[in-house]
């Protein structure tokens, strides 16, 4: 069965890891996608053309999500082309760790605007069109640190917990025009932004998590089909984390 067919999804950073996995998935389940990028021109390519046996229309902008003039003009070009959105996926995101003692100003400023900031962005730009509807499912994708913390992430954490804010606030705002803002808080996903991590590192990660492994992008692209198809009609304002039990 086919979850999302003929819906229009705009999936934020989708050219590798958790994003492409996203994209990939709502194209299997029918949806038309366009996605974002910042610099993976060629690995976005390769995400069209993988999208091209499910035969609906893919397709790439690269666009800053934390800049919002850029976020703006990627919207109104979907809204032109397809006439609606009726899901948005707030995916980008990027990690500059370090303890607080060695944490520069740029480094923190450029996470809470990737992170934290594209939110504001997209979903203000978006919401308008979702209002006309009267529908839509915003997804937002935070983490189990921005929930719990992390040694060596304050800026991290301090996007994805303002993310949870963000997004609850959104759901009392627009749930009355049935328009749904949920969280996905994923935990250890093997992907290019864990890959840095040693193997000390990684396995410390793993013992940590009850079901024993690492999550896969697909683990949490399935929570991001549920929450995007109408089997979810009901929810919203949740943060669903997809962590193999690690946050509980
Ligand atoms: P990733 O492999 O590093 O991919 C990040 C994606 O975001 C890429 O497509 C990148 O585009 C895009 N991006 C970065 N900055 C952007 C910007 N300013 N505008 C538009 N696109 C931008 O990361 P990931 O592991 O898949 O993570 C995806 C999301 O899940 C992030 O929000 C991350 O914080 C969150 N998350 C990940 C984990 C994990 O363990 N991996 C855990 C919890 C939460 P380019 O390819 O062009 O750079």
């Amino acid at each position: 069965m086919k979850l999302l067919n003929n819906k229009i999804a705009l999936v934020t950073g989708g050219s590798r890891g958790i994003g492409k996995s996203i994209v990939l998935k709502f194209a299997e389940h029918g949806a038309n996608v366009i996605f974002s990028y910042l610099s993976s021109e060629e690995k976005a390519n390769l995400v069209i053309k993988e999208c091209e046996q499910y035969g609906v229309r893919v397709s790439a902008v690269r666009s800053d999500a934390s800049n919002y003039l850029s976020a703006q003009k990627l919207v109104d070009g979907v809204l032109d082309e397809y006439g609606q959105i009726d899901a948005l996926v707030n995916n980008a995101g990027i990690a500059k760790d370090n303890l607080l003692i060695r944490m520069t100003e740029e480094d923190f400023d450029s996470v809470i605007a990737t992170n934290m900031k594209s939110v504001f962005n997209m979903t203000k730009m978006v919401q308008k069109s979702m209002l006309k509807m009267r529908k839509g499912s915003i997804i937002n994708i935070s983490s189990i640190v921005g929930i719990k913390g992390n040694a060596g992430q304050s800026n991290y954490s301090a996007s994805k917990a303002g993310i949870i804010g963000f997004s609850k606030s959104i759901a009392l705002e627009l749930g009355s025009r049935n328009i749904r803002s949920n969280v996905i808080a994923p935990g250890y996903i093997e992907t290019e932004m864990t890959g840095h991590l040693d193997d000390k590192a990684a396995l410390e990660w793993k013992n940590n998590i009850p079901l024993r492994r690492g999550g896969t992008p697909e683990d949490v692209a399935n929570v991001a089909l549920f929450l995007a198809s109408d089997m979810s009609s009901f929810i919203t304002g949740q943060v669903l984390n997809v962590c193999g039990g690690m946050a509980t």
